[in-house]
């Protein structure tokens, strides 16, 4: 049986270690806070919200709510995307995804000032990533490395599947991994023999975005298999984009859909705000 990747009990350890470090930075007069953007009420979006301004209290920083109704021009909000560059205080300026089809989300993404881009999706802050200069990292994957990591998962050498090739966790999944020095294949949706390609992994990472895509005809025995897949069954359920009751018996370890790679996003949020805090 597969050793169960605690991502709640991960996340929380970093958001702890958060705290200590905010109040360290507030005793010596660094403080900021986190704007957070929501356009319109999607549900799934109020939740993502409210979990981050959560996160924001708990740590200790302050976040500073803009909800705008659906109705919001592209020119309107561009603007207070611009108001909030110039503003001291705010130290992150987040956008909640996906905006109203009406909005350019590239456009919105490249107002953010990458000084305060802790989503980390300018191009400013992808290029840095991609040649390992300093810059905030996209939240998902850079969860996920820290999942490995504290899972004391060696990356060095072994031989990485991504699945997906996003903007926001495939792509960047996939060069976060060969920063770790592991061997990176990265596969699609045009990928040919993809069961044969992820039966060669060592380490398996799935962002398809298809619920309980992957099964155990996919997994090698002993392999590391990462979900990142978040979706709602018919039983309104949470699933991942893995089988997980087949590939549990298969891998050595695995993230739980939910409990795994979810709740390490948040906490890697919070990780760039501090930083952002801290460099400014
Ligand atoms: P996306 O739809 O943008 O990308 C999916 C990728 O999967 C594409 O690159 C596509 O080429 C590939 N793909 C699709 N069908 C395939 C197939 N049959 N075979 C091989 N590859 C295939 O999705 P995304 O934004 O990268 O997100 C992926 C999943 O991760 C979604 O379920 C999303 O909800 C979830 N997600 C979770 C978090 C989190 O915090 N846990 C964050 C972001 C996304």
């Amino acid at each position: 049986m597969a050793k169960i990747i605690d991502g709640k009990k991960i996340s929380q350890e970093i958001k702890a270690e958060l705290k200590e470090k905010v109040a360290v930075l507030k005793a010596a007069g660094k403080t900021g806070a986190l704007a957070v953007i929501q356009v319109g009420e999607d549900p799934a979006s109020s939740v993502y919200v409210r979990n981050k301004k959560n996160a924001c209290a708990y740590i200790g920083i302050e976040s500073l709510a803009y909800e705008l109704p659906e109705s919001t021009t592209e020119a309107e909000l561009l603007k207070l995307i611009e108001e909030l560059n110039q503003k001291e205080e705010v130290k992150g300026i987040l956008v909640q995804l996906p905006l109203p089809g009406h909005i350019c989300e590239d456009k919105v993404i490249q107002a953010i000032s990458p000084k305060k881009d802790v989503d980390g999706f300018h191009p400013q802050s992808v290029g840095a990533m991609t040649i390992g200069e300093k810059g905030f990292l996209s939240c998902t994957p850079a969860g996920i490395i820290q999942l490995l990591k504290r899972s004391d998962v060696d990356m060095e050498g072994k031989h990485c599947v991504v699945i997906g090739r996003s903007n926001i966790v495939g792509k960047p999944m996939a060069l976060l991994m060969l920063r770790e020095n592991a061997t990176v294949t990265i596969a699609h949706s045009r990928t040919k023999n993809l069961p044969e390609l992820c039966k060669q992994a060592d380490i398996l990472i799935v962002a398809i975005g298809k619920p309980r895509f992957i099964g155990a005809e996919y997994v090698k025995e002993g392999a590391v298999v990462i979900d990142v897949g978040i979706h709602r069954n018919e039983n309104n359920k949470l699933c991942g984009d893995v089988k997980f009751d087949e590939v549990e018996s298969i891998a050595s370890a695995i993230t739980p859909v939910p409990g795994g790679v979810g709740p390490m996003t948040i906490a890697m949020l919070m990780s760039n705000c501090v930083q952002s805090i801290e460099e400014d």
